[in-house]
């Protein structure tokens, strides 16, 4: 089990970097990986707290999420001795941070700007480019630092994404239930507990979050870095990830860069809850409440694409067992599910 050994989230945090990143270890050279419209908006920050702890700082700008953009900054960052990798930015910045620091055998700190994914704390990352369409085990950040003043000046619709990727933890936890008495895989009660609880919370809150409430932005956040450490816990991506998170690979598989990850997961999760027979409409009126996508038309998808994602989403993990290996949806009973729960 490898755990972030330091967690840190409130208001202006970012002032505390230089001596986080300081009491993680012996450090005296910092490698920022960052986007390049985050570096303009809260770069100067960033910057900031680590020379006022005499850190240097060497910027490297993640372009995108793919096998490209993780090469030409490993080159960069591997001509000079960096002691640490930072991953200041979105779910972009921070998982080419992290697959860099894997493949550099260096430590990675994870500083998310936005909460649109539990990426921001667990050993996962989604890169383009591989051989295998989903995320691939990396490296688990040793330090998250999580202000929620730059994360509540991002735009709302991250923070909704981040909402549906939490809803898809609903569904994860029955798909693992479902490997566990019909496969006999193994099932980590605490894990799965720590991933259900962190979608609950969101359920309750649901109203608060849609009205941009004070807090509501360190609810998602503290519920996000509580998944990602789920996975931690469970050594696989078990308890947040199952058949919706197939179904929204499936989906940027056939139509590229439709909706953001956590909006096509929360859109999964709301059809994926209809197969294990729960309650899919607390689901959806959760993702509507927070401001969240619940339809096909709202991320540019037509019907024909939802039915094939359905379709092909089981295909794309053999070694992932869940309902859809279970219920084997033909293109009949695909639509069927997707116009039942509106999503078409
Ligand atoms: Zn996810």
């Amino acid at each position: 089990m490898e755990l972030p050994r330091k967690i840190m989230i409130g208001d202006g945090v970012i002032r505390e970097l230089g001596n986080f990143v300081s009491d993680l270890g012996h450090v005296r050279k910092v490698a920022v990986v960052s986007g390049p419209s985050v570096k303009v908006r809260v770069g100067e920050r960033c910057v900031q707290a680590l020379n006022s702890c005499n850190l240097e700082d060497k910027w490297f700008l993640a372009k995108s999420a793919d096998m490209n953009s993780v090469g030409s900054v490993q080159t960069a960052i591997s001509k000079n001795g960096y002691d640490i990798i930072i991953g200041y930015g979105g779910g972009k910045s921070v998982d080419i941070a992290k697959t860099v620091a894997s493949n550099l055998d260096k430590p990675f700190i994870s500083v998310p700007t936005s909460a649109s994914h539990d990426g921001i704390s667990s050993p996962f990352s989604s890169i383009k480019g591989q051989n295998k369409p989903y995320s691939i085990k990396t490296r688990t950040p040793i330090g998250v630092l999580a202000d929620t003043s730059i994360i509540a000046e991002a735009p709302r619709r991250l923070l909704a994404s981040g909402c549906g990727d939490l809803m898809a933890k609903v569904t994860a936890v029955k798909d693992w239930e479902l490997a566990r008495d019909e496969k006999g895989e193994y099932f980590g009660n605490y894990s799965a507990n720590l991933a259900s609880m962190s979608a609950k919370i969101i359920m309750q809150e649901s109203k608060s979050i849609g009205s941009g409430n004070g807090s509501s932005v360190r609810t998602v956040v503290e519920a996000l870095i509580s998944a990602g450490v789920a996975s931690c816990i469970a050594g696989s991506s078990r308890p947040c990830s199952g058949a919706e998170h197939l179904f929204s690979h499936a989906l940027d598989f056939i139509v590229p860069n439709k909706g953001l990850h956590g909006e096509r997961c929360g859109i999964g999760a709301i059809m994926i809850a209809k197969l294990h027979n729960i309650e899919w409409e607390r689901i959806a009126n959760t993702l509507r409440d927070v401001g969240a996508p619940t339809t096909a038309g709202e991320i540019g998808v037509d019907a024909n694409t939802i039915v094939k994602a359905l379709m092909t989403a089981s295909t794309l993990r053999p070694d992932r067992y869940t309902i859809l290996n279970k219920i084997q949806l033909d293109e009949q009973k695909a639509f069927e599910l997707a116009k039942s729960t509106g999503v078409i």
